[in-house]
């Protein structure tokens, strides 16, 4: 009867083994596929780098994690620079001018390398801190017979990454994150070649910035008013922390509709880079502008987006005005675009400090030269404030 017992116990104890062992891989595989869908729902470049710097190095446990990219054009700094990111500041970050050290790590069979860390192998891409791993597995990243980048991952651990591991979560990352990648490449291509914002369908940045000068030409001609307002979401990082990048993506989507539903086909809109939109009311004096920049502030207030998972989101904006006024500025007197959405932004900051879904106009721009002092006029803020 005791044997029976002992059996009973030991086998009692290899099922609790092997159920805590699925229950660790579920988790293990749920955690990846939410970075799977967190990575397959961005489109800038500088969100991946950063989603694959913070997220992978967490769902993974890593010690060291670090990423090169296989920059042939040289342009990728550019690009990530107007985003803000700026490579030399970002720990883990690599640029390649060719794949040449890639070709050398990987071999001709390309495959993943899992091991322990040698220098001579490895030593080239964790080089940015004072730690080194002492294993390692080193992912290729391509697409199309191509390399777009490696992702390494280290630990401190010598028995975390072994030869003799089985790869098929680590090769699977690597797959979606090469397509993430070259989309993303691709994307960052269109976004400067094209005039129209790819995510929200309104016209992008490069467009607001030739068309600007064109609208100032044009009103000093006609001595109409033009206004501009500068629209910025309120607490967007939130909405993405709590309902993730995707839903993030449809509320900038959502939001732009509203902003153009309250426009006049005439008016220019575009949005001005991550969350922020920007509008040229042609002929609108500044009452008129802070009447329409309130009419949008009102509409995004009422509108509820609903996530796939029926939570509702609710979203506010912060807007700035600035006017135009060509007479102010004497005929023939050059005016630079960059003063109406510098007084714009500025009207933005005070609605954004003086507690958001709010619209502040820094009113009509005096002319150049006399030192610039916003004089504020405040909408009555919105119930509750
Ligand atoms: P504030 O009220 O001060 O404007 O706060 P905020 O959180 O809106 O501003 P912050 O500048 O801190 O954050 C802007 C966020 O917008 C961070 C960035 O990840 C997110 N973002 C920028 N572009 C996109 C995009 O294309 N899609 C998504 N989902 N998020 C984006
Ligand atoms: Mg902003
Ligand atoms: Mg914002």
């Amino acid at each position: 009867m005791d044997e029976l017992n002992t059996e009973l116990c030991v086998l009692q104890s290899h099922l609790d083994g092997m159920l805590s062992c699925v229950q660790q891989n579920d988790l293990k595989s749920r955690r990846f596929q939410k970075l799977e869908m967190n990575l397959l729902g961005l489109n800038a470049l500088f969100e991946l780098i950063e989603h694959v710097l913070d997220d992978t190095r967490r769902v993974f446990d890593l010690d060291l994690i670090t990423f090169c990219l296989v920059d042939e054009k040289q342009e990728l700094a550019g690009f990530l620079r107007e985003d803000g990111m700026f490579v030399e500041q970002t720990p883990g970050l690599m640029l390649l001018e060719n794949d040449q050290v890639l070709c050398e790590l990987f071999g001709p069979a390309v495959r993943p390398y899992l091991g322990e860390y040698r220098k001579d192998k490895c030593g080239s891409f964790f080089m940015h801190g004072q730690e080194f791993p002492v294993s390692v597995a080193m992912l290729p990243l391509r697409r199309r017979g191509r390399y777009l980048g490696s992702l390494h991952l280290g630990s401190l651990d010598q028995e975390r990454f072994t030869s003799q591991m089985g790869t098929d979560f680590l090769e699977r990352l690597c797959s979606i994150l090469g397509v993430c990648l070259e989309n993303t490449l691709n994307f960052e291509l269109l976004r400067r070649t094209s005039l129209i914002d790819t995510l929200t369908g309104v016209n992008n940045r490069r467009f607001f910035d030739q068309r600007i000068g064109e609208e100032i030409d044009r009103v000093q001609r006609s001595g109409e008013s033009l206004s501009c307002l500068f629209l910025d979401i309120d607490y967007f990082k939130s909405v993405n922390d709590t309902y993730g990048h995707q839903v993030g993506d449809r509320v900038l989507a959502e939001i732009a509709g509203e902003i153009r539903s309250q426009l006049r086909n005439s008016d220019v809109l575009a949005r001005y880079g991550g969350e922020e939109f920007v509008s040229l009311l042609s002929g609108a004096p500044e009452p008129t502008a802070i009447e329409v920049g309130e009419r949008i502030r009102q509409t995004i207030e009422n509108h509820v987006i609903t996530t796939a998972d029926n939570r509702l989101v609710k979203i506010t904006v912060s807007v700035g005005v600035a006017t135009f006024v060509p007479e102010r500025h004497g005929k023939g007197t050059k005016f630079d675009p960059a003063r109406l959405i510098e007084f714009a932004d500025h009207a933005l900051y005070d609605a954004k400090t003086s507690g958001r879904n709010r619209v502040v106009s820094s009113g009509v721009i005096p002319s150049a030269l006399k030192p610039v002092s916003i004089v504020q006029y405040k909408i009555a803020p919105p119930a509750g404030n």
